[in-house]
């Protein structure tokens, strides 16, 4: 049989509309929904696979590696890289990346200990427990970022080990930033001999480096990898990102593989060849200073969310120059029907490209309401955080 029978065209076709219609009430993750790929669909007929290095060509010739390599030089501009000294990949997201860049710093210091701070993104405790490193959780402040005494004590403790340090450049609920210039004070402070940053850039990457945002993380700034995912900022409907290191770093990773007729310097085997494709095009398309016109309405999208919040009562608010916006959680239904993560109380709604003032003003609406009507929740949502 070659067509589809008609229950399951049916039970496609409901989903297809379920999702369509689910994308309208999308505010509460950071993935960038204003993109438009439709000139590239032709390339979904076929099987395009940049399994291995990117910099390194393959039998397997069906491959977008030339768009690739472009892409992960647009980065390596913007991060600041070391010239003819770094070398990256596209991921699969950046999870992935965060995975690459531990796994470069165990095999520089395979007794290093990893120091990040509990508002880390999950992906990182399960990458550190993959590659059977020891760690330390910091605290945090109030607003997500790391507590600075608290990673000095630690790190007085272990002051003979190797620092393996993951910094978030935005935390998942909040968007906190860790600061590298009092990470490395601390650093110098205790005359801590080996080290290693690992940006975790994930969620602000991308706009921080574009509007130059403080505090700085590139490798200016002493990363030595950083990971971005290329489906929230710069958007795309196949989840990806990029992991870019100082090459002489990655250059202890990887073997010739004769069947694949490259190198196997990646986490995965096959990678897909359209994600790559999508950020090329993407990055073409908008050029750096459209990128950075993008990024200014969502700030300022952000800004919006957080008066009109406030102003029926809500104690919303966000990191400096974040497009998280924090504030107590509404009710169960208003979080199902918003698509809104909730952690300990708190909830929130991020202005990535694509966050219409409507939906803001539908959303508010509806929480004002909700508000109005059951006066037994106002008390709660009107306590600060
Ligand atoms: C999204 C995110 C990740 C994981 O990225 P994926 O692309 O989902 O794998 C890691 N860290 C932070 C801070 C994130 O926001």
């Amino acid at each position: 049989m070659n067509h589809l029978n008609q229950s399951d065209r049916t039970h496609l076709h409901e989903y297809m509309q379920k999702a369509t219609e689910r994308s309208k009430y999308f505010i509460g993750y950071p993935i960038a929904r204003d993109f438009d790929y439709s000139e590239l669909y032709p390339l979904l007929e076929l099987p395009l696979n940049n399994v291995g290095d990117p910099q390194v060509e393959s039998t397997y010739d069906l491959n977008s590696r030339s768009l690739e390599q472009e892409v992960l030089a647009f980065f390596a501009e913007l991060f600041k890289a070391p010239e003819n000294n770094w070398w990256g990949y596209v991921t699969n997201g950046g999870s992935e990346g965060n995975l690459y860049g531990l796994y470069v710093a165990r095999e520089l210091y395979p007794t290093g200990i990893v120091y990040y701070s509990e508002s880390t993104h999950y992906s990182v405790q399960k990458n550190i427990q993959l590659l059977n490193l020891r760690s330390i959780v910091i605290r945090t402040q109030e607003n997500g970022e790391m507590d600075y005494d608290d990673l000095r004590q630690m790190l007085q403790m272990h002051r003979d080990q190797p620092v393996i340090m993951l910094a978030n450049i935005g935390t998942t609920m909040t968007e906190a930033k860790d600061d590298l210039g009092q990470i490395q004070k601390i650093f110098r402070d205790l005359a801590i001999k080996n080290s290693y940053i690992h940006c975790d850039a994930a969620l602000s990457g991308t706009y921080s480096a574009l509007l130059k945002l403080n505090p700085g993380f590139d490798f200016t700034y002493g990363a030595d990898s950083i990971a971005i995912s290329g489906h929230k900022f710069i958007g795309s409907p196949i989840p990806c990102g990029l992991v870019l290191v100082k090459k002489n770093y990655k250059e202890r990773i990887g073997r010739s593989i004769p069947y694949i007729g490259t190198v196997d310097t990646t986490i995965t085997g096959s990678r897909n060849g359209h994600s790559p494709i999508f950020m090329w095009y993407a990055i073409k398309k908008m050029g750096k200073n459209g990128l950075i016109q993008r990024a200014l309405a969502a700030l300022a999208m952000a800004n919006y969310t957080v008066e009109k919040l406030n102003s029926i009562g809500v104690k919303a608010w966000r990191n400096p120059d974040a497009l998280t916006v924090v504030f107590p959680q509404p009710s169960y239904k208003l979080r199902q029907k918003w698509q809104i993560a909730t952690e300990n109380g708190k909830s929130h709604v991020i202005c990535m490209p694509g966050v219409t003032q409507e939906q803001i003003d539908q959303f508010v609406s509806e929480l004002e309401a909700e508000l109005n009507e059951n006066t037994s929740t106002p008390n709660r949502l009107l306590s600060s955080i």
